[in-house]
C-alpha cells in the first residue's frame, strides 16, 4: 500500500460505474482515495464554476463525497479545499468517462475540465474516457488507469500540462502501448433531434448521435483505432500556437 492521496472526480455522477469500479481499484494500491463528484449526470458541463449560489457537500458513503448541485470543477475546488482540507492530493484523477472525449469533445467535456481544474490549482491530473457506447469494460480501463497514475506519482508532469487520456473497449493484455497524441477533429452530423411534446409544441433534444472523427495519424481517434491507449497532453494556454510564430492572425 502507497502512501500517496488520490482525489476522484468525473462528470457522470458519484455513483456511476467508471468512478466506482477505478475507486474499488485505486483503494487497494494507496492509503487515501477519496471520491468527490456530482450528484448528478452533468456530461458537457465543460469547465463550469458556481459562482452564483452556495454549494453543499454531502457523505454518500466512507470517502464517497458529493456536491449538491455541484459541477465537476466545483468537485474538485472544494474536494481540495474542504475534503482533503487544503492540502493538495498528490494527483487527481476524472473519470473514467463512460464515452469518449476526442477532438473538439474536449471543449465541453466535464471530465477533462475535472483534470483542468487540478492542474489550475498545481496537482497533476489526468481525465480518462473509455470508447465505448455499451458493454463498457471499467475493471480493464481501470487497471490502465492505475499503471498510469504510478507513472505520473512517479515521474510527475511538466508544468501547466495535463492529460487527456482515451482508453480502448477491449480486454487490458489486447491494448497495444500508449500513444501520445494529439486533439482530433469531430467530424459534426446534426445533431438536433426535433419532437413534439404531448401539447403538439415542439421540443428539441441536442445528442450526438454518432460517433465520428478524422482519424489523421497521430490523432486522438486514430489511436484509439489502432488499439492504443491515446495520451493528448494538454496545456491551460489556450493560444493558438501560430501567433507564438508571429503569423498575422487575420488571414492573408
Ligand atoms: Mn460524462
Amino acid at each position: 500500500m502507497e502512501n500517496k492521496s488520490i482525489l476522484l472526480v468525473n462528470d457522470d455522477g458519484y455513483f456511476s460505474e467508471g468512478i466506482l469500479t477505478l475507486y474499488e481499484v485505486l483503494k487497494k494500491h494507496f492509503s487515501t482515495v477519496k471520491v468527490v463528484a456530482p450528484d448528478r449526470n452533468l456530461s458537457g458541463a465543460g469547465h463550469s464554476l458556481t459562482f452564483t449560489k452556495p454549494l453543499r457537500i454531502r457523505e454518500v458513503d466512507r470517502d464517497i463525497y458529493t456536491v449538491i448541485e455541484g459541477t465537476p470543477a466545483d468537485c474538485v475546488h472544494l474536494g481540495v479545499g474542504v475534503i482533503f482540507g487544503g492540502k493538495k492530493p498528490d494527483i487527481v484523477v476524472s473519470g473514467i468517462n463512460q464515452g469518449p472525449n476526442l477532438g473538439e469533445d474536449i471543449t465541453y467535456s466535464g471530465t477533462v475540465a475535472g483534470a483542468m481544474e487540478g492542474c489550475i490549482l498545481g496537482i497533476p491530473s489526468i481525465a480518462v474516457s473509455l470508447f465505448a457506447r455499451e458493454d463498457f469494460r471499467f475493471v480493464d480501463a481501470s487497471l490502465v488507469t492505475l499503471d498510469l497514475v504510478n507513472r505520473v506519482l512517479q515521474k510527475g508532469l511538466k508544468a501547466n500540462t495535463y492529460l487527456n487520456v482515451n482508453i480502448p473497449n477491449i480486454p487490458y493484455g489486447e491494448m497495444k502501448a500508449y500513444a501520445v497524441t494529439r486533439q482530433g477533429h469531430r467530424i459534426y452530423k446534426e445533431t438536433v433531434i426535433r419532437y413534439r411534446d404531448p401539447y403538439g409544441q415542439p421540443i428539441y433534444w441536442i445528442a450526438a448521435t454518432e460517433f465520428n472523427w478524422s482519424a489523421e495519424p497521430w490523432t486522438d481517434y486514430w489511436a484509439i483505432l489502432q488499439g492504443f491507449v491515446s495520451i493528448t497532453p494538454l496545456d491551460l494556454d489556450l493560444t493558438n500556437p501560430i501567433v507564438k510564430r508571429g503569423v498575422a492572425i487575420f488571414g492573408e
